[in-house]
């Protein structure tokens, strides 16, 4: 859906490149069923796979704890199975959060699952959050051609990244045209007469109601555990919910273990895979892995994208590090010009001592293939200069690091 946003956004700026197009138009039912063709063929692959593998069976249904080292399977066809194993793997997951929003049950906020089964385009889309999911769709659907308002309550977008970052991509946004509020906090949501949703936030010049068609709830997630019956098994979770688990992803309960975003963050993807490379490496291979000191990449897909890994700068100052910071605009990119998508900036966060890199930020242009360069020269533990000397072809994105680091 990001892909047939970004079509959208060059589409209409065809005109920029010397290229005329007629006016651009949005079917919604096609940007979804290319959207699930992609889901269905990944799914479907990956369930071959584990179908067609010795000793493996897949079952479909809610499982839960009867006991220590014990679950029952409510079978999707209503058939009860009951299961017991010397080690169990726990990786349920998370799902959407209800924000704490007088009204929100009354009315039929979208979340990050069904607003991707929308198959009309929300005249005027309201978002709650401004964390990835909030600015994601928020920004997608501005390009699809919806009037966007994104509230968020604190005073930045995307509360973990530097002021600086967080503010360029408020203004990116801005001139994509989504309006977003910042220091604003969603009070009470109710249906108006026509069907409309009627929003009242707190804003710092004081309390103002917002209309829109639709409302998009991205206000964070919660673990998927409070089913599992954990207790009867004697597995213990934090104050929010998450399964406990120690560096070897082991949790209070002997035998059982937990990966991916069920255990408290960080929750990605990669993360999930990461936290399975580690259950692996202990349990098949006889090794020592844990969770610390890993890297943990991640990408906003945003347009340009936010590429992060390591220390944000704020994080490597409030640790006292003596540290150096490279910035550069994307306009000082040759390829960025060439393309004309310049907008952004890339940053990285140098141990002034050891002169390795200890973090970065880009955003721009392919922003998160990018850090990815970056990162590696971090698992490398190559000291800056490598990449500010080293030869990449021109005109790549590469090369801009020679720029950036050349300080
Ligand atoms: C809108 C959105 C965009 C995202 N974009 C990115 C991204 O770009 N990159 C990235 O790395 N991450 C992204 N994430 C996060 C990523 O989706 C999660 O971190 C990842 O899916 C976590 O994997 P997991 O293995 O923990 O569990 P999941 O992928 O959540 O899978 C858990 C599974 O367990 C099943 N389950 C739950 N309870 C039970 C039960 N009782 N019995 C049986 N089965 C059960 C669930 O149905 C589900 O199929 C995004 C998330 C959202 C919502």
């Amino acid at each position: 859906m990001v892909a047939s946003a970004r079509v959208a956004y060059l589409a209409r700026r065809a005109a920029d490149y010397g290229v005329h197009t007629a006016e651009v138009s949005v079917n919604m039912v096609e940007v979804r069923q290319r959207k699930q063709s992609i889901v269905d063929s990944f799914r479907s692959g990956g369930q071959r796979v584990i179908e067609n593998t010795e000793n493996l069976d897949l079952l479909f249904g809610e499982a839960s704890f009867t006991g220590p080292r014990s679950i029952a399977v409510k079978m999707n066809d209503g058939e009860l199975r009951r299961l017991g194993a010397n080690k169990i793997f726990i990786n349920t997951g998370c799902r959407p959060a209800t924000p704490r929003v007088d009204g929100i049950d009354q009315i039929s906020a979208l979340d990050s699952t069904s607003i991707m089964e929308l198959d009309e385009l929300p005249e005027h889309l309201l978002v709650l959050g401004g964390g990835y999911v909030g600015l994601e769709f928020g920004q997608m659907f501005r390009r699809f051609g919806s009037r966007v308002t994104i509230v968020q309550r604190a005073s930045q977008l995307l509360g973990r990244e530097d002021q600086d970052v967080a503010d360029e991509v408020a203004k990116i946004l801005r001139e994509d045209g989504v309006e977003v509020l910042l220091n604003t906090e969603a009070a009470r949501v109710e249906k108006g007469g026509g069907g409309e949703i009627r929003l009242t936030a707190q804003t710092p010049e004081g309390a103002r109601t917002l209309t829109g068609s639709h409302l998009l709830a991205a206000a964070g997630r919660v673990p998927n555990a409070e089913t599992l019956n954990l207790s009867s098994a004697g597995i213990e979770t934090d104050r929010n919910g998450f399964v406990k688990v120690n560096e070897r992803l082991e949790t209070t309960a002997p035998g059982v273990f937990a990966l991916g975003d069920v255990k408290g963050g960080p929750q990605f993807t990669h993360i999930s895979y990461d936290d399975y490379r580690i259950i692996r490496t202990n349990l098949i291979e006889g090794g020592n892995a844990t969770v610390n000191d890993r890297f943990v990449p991640y990408t906003v897909f945003i347009d340009p994208q936010l590429g992060r890994v390591g220390l944000s700068e704020s994080e490597a100052r409030a640790r006292g590090l003596n540290i150096r910071v490279a910035k550069m605009p994307m306009s000082y990119v040759a390829r960025a010009l060439e393309v004309s998508e310049s907008r952004g900036f890339m940053k990285a966060v140098i141990d002034a001592d050891t002169k390795q890199i200890l973090g970065c930020a880009v955003l721009g242009l392919e922003g998160g293939e990018i850090m990815a360069m970056i990162e590696i020269a971090m698992m490398g533990k190559l000291p800056y200069t490598v990449l500010k000397d080293g030869i990449f072809a021109h005109p790549t994105l590469a090369e801009s690091l020679n720029n950036l680091l050349n300080i």
